[in-house]
Order: structure tokens, then C-alpha cells, then sequence
């Protein structure tokens, strides 16, 4: 089982997201240096413009933050760089409309590297700023033997300051709205554990909550019994055969039952009560250690959810199995019939049944004994089982007899397969028993039971005409 996470919003909304992003940051940082810089300077009605519409603009990025739960490893290079841009043209318009950039508040021009420092990456936020330190250096170097002009250095101290208070506050901040994000997803992944009844197909709504919880951007899932989740591995599309590291990754780790690591990708083991290896591996796309804790609970609630599924799926299966054939049985048959019944209705196709009981069966047990006689039910589960189409169902309706359901069947066809079946058994070469059927086709109105009854009725009258016969309802 497999998840990716897919882009947290389109990349138009990214866009428009990330140019409002620079602006907000500029704007009122702009303003403000303008109010303590020039302190002769009235609040315009332009800088209040620029506090509301940099709020509002604030709110709307905080809310897509939170709701999107962004995170640096999602954020790419060529949209940082624009952010970059677009920071350098906000400062240089606001710039030149105030009458240029003289003396101390220069450093406006460091904005672009304030805005990267918080929504870039790391990569990006250490190029722009050896970029940036490196002109500054030029200019320096090329003022050495001159007085240096002391507004490079403002802006090489304020700048370099200014910049790690962004980037703590940067990180505080996404620690914070992370531990959020993955505390929701824990709690919502407990919530969802409840509700789980069907592995691996229940398990789809908790691999985006993985993925939240664990912060990977890819969630992939095995489990099953030991030899079997390493081979799901080696046969999966992405299994060892693509990605070497999967199989030997997840080998490590349930041998060693602990977290493995193998480049991108991160291999949590767990093992359930029944004995069943589960191994969730994640792929991050910013490598980075996961929390151990959470990591442990995540892997405990998944345990937890596939014992739990597991065991209402066999719970189910016995439910509705014949313990002697392991055929349907009559619940899960009745089932079966409204289900039919329903798509023939919608479909406007023939629907048939076919109920079958032996011969003189209770001779036969008399004769042979029981066990002999269970014998015969088995084979005979087998012979219908095999001699049946996809589409049909064959169940043990009761005792000694059988119902078989055709969709798509005509009362014809079915009186073809039934008298094959029945010649088959009572011409095989181990001629025992033979059986006698009823056949009746859903007539467009009548209920399920109704229908049972008309081909429960042609089987009594294939009794009366001397068993060994296929009779159809009229
Ligand atoms: P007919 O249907 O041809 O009228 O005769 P019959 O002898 O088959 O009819 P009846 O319904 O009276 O008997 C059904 C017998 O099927 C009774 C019982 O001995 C046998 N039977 C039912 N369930 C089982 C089972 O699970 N195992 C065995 N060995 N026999 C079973
Ligand atoms: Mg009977
Ligand atoms: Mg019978």
C-alpha cells in the first residue's frame, strides 16, 4: 500500500501565496524603519494603507500555512528564488517612491534575504547569503585604503543580526505548527483506528496521517506474515527491484526492531499479536531524523489497527463459511442474493437460482456412515465450485442441499449448467449420489425469498418425478 502526498494547494494559489508572503514581510518592516529613521515624517495615509493591507495579507498566508501545514521540505528552490525577486522589486519601488535609499535604512535592501531566510530552505538560505555577504565583501575591498563607508557596515551588522532573529523565529515558529500537525495526526490516526475493519484496503485513510505525523512526503506500507511482507516487497512496482534499499531496509529493521535509516527513506518496524510484521517505510524529501516517540506510537497504532482488522476479517470469514465445504454459507449467501437481485434490477439482466438437494442421502449415511457422507458434500462443494462460472455463487444452503445463483442466466442456461453438473455426477465413475435440482429466473418483481420458493417448488417437483432430474419454475 502506497500514498504520496500530493501539492498542498495549486500552484497558482502557491504563487499568489508566496508573492504576498514577501510583500507582507516588506511592507511593514519598510514602514516602520521609515517611522524611526525620518522621525519628522507624518503616518500617510499610504503607510496606514500598507499596516492593513500587510495584515490582512499576514492572515491569509498564516491560514494557508496552518490549513496546508507547509513545511520547508516542501518549498522549492525556483519559488524561493522568485520571493527573492519579488523582494528586491517591492524594497526598490517603496525606495525610489520615498526618495531613495540614503543613509542607515540601506539595510531595507536585506529584506530579500529576510524573506528567504524564512520560507526558503536550507540550501537556499545559505547561497543567497554567501552570495549576498560576497558583494558586500567587494565593496569593502573595494573601499580598503579609502574611509569604508559606514552604512555597508550598518548593514552588514543590523543585516547579519536581523537575519538570525528571522530565522530563529522562523524555526520556533514551524516547530510549533509541526508539533500541531503531527499531534492532530496522531490523535485523528487513533480515531480512525476504531473504525479500520479490512486490511490492507481500510488502512487508505490513515497514510495521509502517516505522512502528517511523520512528515514524509511519500508513505509506504507492508504487512502480512514475515516471509510474506518482504516478498509483498520484492513484488511491489517500488519494491527491491527499483529501490534496492527497500527490501534490505526493511529486513534490518524487523530483524533488529528499531528504526532504520537508508538515505531518503526511513523503515519503522512493528509486529502484532498475532504475529503479523508490519513495516511502515516514509520518504523525506528534507532528510531529517524522525522523532523516535512519535514514530513508536505511530507504528503502535497501526499494529493495533491491522491486529484489530485482521481479526474482524477472519471473524467475518468464519462468520460466513461453511466449516465443512468452505463454501458460503446460507447468511453469507442471502447476502449474495439481494446484492444480485439488486444489480439485475439496475441492469435490467436475467437473474437465475438453482436449488439442489441429494438423493436419498440419508440412505447413503445410513449405509456408509457419516463421515462418508461428509465426504461426499465436500466433493460435491468442489465439483459445483469448479463447474460453475466467475460470476456465479455456489453456497451450502442447508444439510444435504445447495443453492447455486447465476447472474446474467437465463432459466435456460441454468438448466444447461445443471444438467451438466448433475450427469457429471451421477455418470462420474464414482456414481454414489446423485441430486436433484429446481431452477426458477427472477421474474422482474418478485422478492428474494419469493424466488427461492418457485425453485425450492420445482425441486419438490423433481423429487416427485423420480430424482436425478433438473426441473424449471414456470
Ligand atoms: P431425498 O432428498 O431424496 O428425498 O432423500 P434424503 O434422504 O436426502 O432426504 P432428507 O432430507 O430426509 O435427508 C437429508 C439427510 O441428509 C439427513 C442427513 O442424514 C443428511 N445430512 C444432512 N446434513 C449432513 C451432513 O452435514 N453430513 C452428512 N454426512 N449427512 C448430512
Ligand atoms: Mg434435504
Ligand atoms: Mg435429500
Amino acid at each position: 500500500m502506497q500514498f504520496k502526498r500530493g501539492p498542498s494547494s495549486s500552484e497558482m494559489m502557491r504563487v499568489v501565496m508566496s508573492v504576498t508572503t514577501a510583500v507582507y514581510v516588506t511592507i511593514p518592516v519598510y514602514a516602520a524603519a521609515v517611522l524611526l529613521y525620518r522621525r519628522g515624517v507624518k503616518v500617510g495615509a499610504d503607510i496606514a494603507t500598507a499596516y492593513a493591507l500587510a495584515g490582512v495579507l499576514l492572515c491569509l498566508t498564516v491560514y494557508d500555512y496552518r490549513r496546508t501545514r507547509r513545511r520547508r521540505a516542501e518549498m522549492n528552490v525556483p519559488f524561493a528564488l522568485a520571493q527573492l525577486l519579488v523582494g528586491v522589486a517591492v524594497v526598490t519601488f517603496v525606495n525610489l517612491g520615498a526618495g531613495g535609499a540614503p543613509g542607515t535604512y540601506r539595510i531595507l535592501y536585506l529584506l530579500p534575504l529576510v524573506v528567504v531566510a524564512v520560507m526558503g530552505d536550507l540550501a537556499l538560505i545559505a547561497t543567497v547569503w554567501t552570495v549576498s555577504l560576497a558583494c558586500l565583501g567587494y565593496v569593502v575591498f573595494r573601499q580598503t585604503g579609502h574611509q569604508v563607508d559606514t552604512t555597508v557596515w550598518t548593514m552588514v551588522i543590523d543585516g547579519s543580526a536581523w537575519g538570525a532573529v528571522v530565522v530563529a523565529v522562523h524555526l520556533a515558529a514551524q516547530r510549533f505548527l509541526a508539533g500541531t500537525a503531527t499531534a492532530e495526526a496522531v490523535a485523528e490516526l487513533a480515531g480512525v483506528a476504531d473504525r479500520v475493519e479490512r486490511w490492507p484496503e481500510g488502512l487508505a485513510p490513515c497514510m495521509p496521517l502517516i505522512a502528517r505525523a511523520l512528515d514524509a512526503d511519500r508513505v509506504f506500507m507492508f504487512a502480512g506474515s514475515p516471509g510474506a511482507t518482504l516478498g509483498a516487497i520484492a513484488t511491489h512496482p517500488q519494491g527491491a527491484g527499483v529501490h534496492p534499499a527497500l527490501a534490505t531496509g526493511a529486513a534490518r529493521a524487523l530483524d533488529g526492531d528499531r528504526i532504520v535509516y537508508a538515505g531518503e527513506l526511513v523503515f519503522i518496524p512493528g509486529r502484532t499479536a498475532s504475529g503479523l510484521d508490519v513495516v511502515i517505510v516514509i520518504r523525506q524529501a528534507a532528510r531529517h531524523h524522525v522523532r523516535s516517540e512519535i514514530a513508536v506510537t505511530v507504528s503502535r497504532l497501526i499494529v493495533g489497527i491491522v491486529d484489530r482488522a485482521s481479526l474482524i476479517g477472519s471473524l467475518r470469514e468464519l462468520a460466513m463459511t461453511d466449516p465443512l465445504t468452505g463454501l458460503p454459507n446460507r447468511r453469507s449467501m442471502f447476502e449474495s442474493l439481494d446484492r444480485l437481485v439488486a444489480i439485475a434490477a439496475r441492469n435490467a439482466e436475467p437473474f437465475s437460482v438453482a436449488m439442489i438437494d441429494l438423493d436419498h442421502f440419508k440412505d447413503y449415511n445410513d449405509r456408509c456412515g457419516h463421515q462418508a457422507g461428509d465426504q461426499i458434500l465436500r466433493d460435491l462443494g468442489a465439483a459445483f465450485t469448479a463447474g460453475i462460472r466467475h460470476q456465479d455463487l455456489v453456497a451450502r444452503y442447508g444439510g444435504e442441499e445447495f443453492c447455486v445463483l447465476m447472474p446474467g442466466t437465463t432459466v435456460r442456461g441454468a438448466a444447461t449448467l445443471l444438467d451438466h453438473l448433475r450427469r457429471q455426477q451421477s455418470e462420474g465413475s464414482v456414481a454414489v449420489v446423485s441430486f436433484s435440482a429446481g431452477i426458477a429466473q427472477w421474474d422482474g418483481h418478485e422478492t428474494p425469498d419469493e424466488l427461492l420458493a418457485r425453485a425450492d417448488a420445482a425441486l419438490y417437483r423433481a423429487k416427485e418425478h423420480g430424482r436425478d432430474r433438473v426441473e424449471t419454475a414456470a
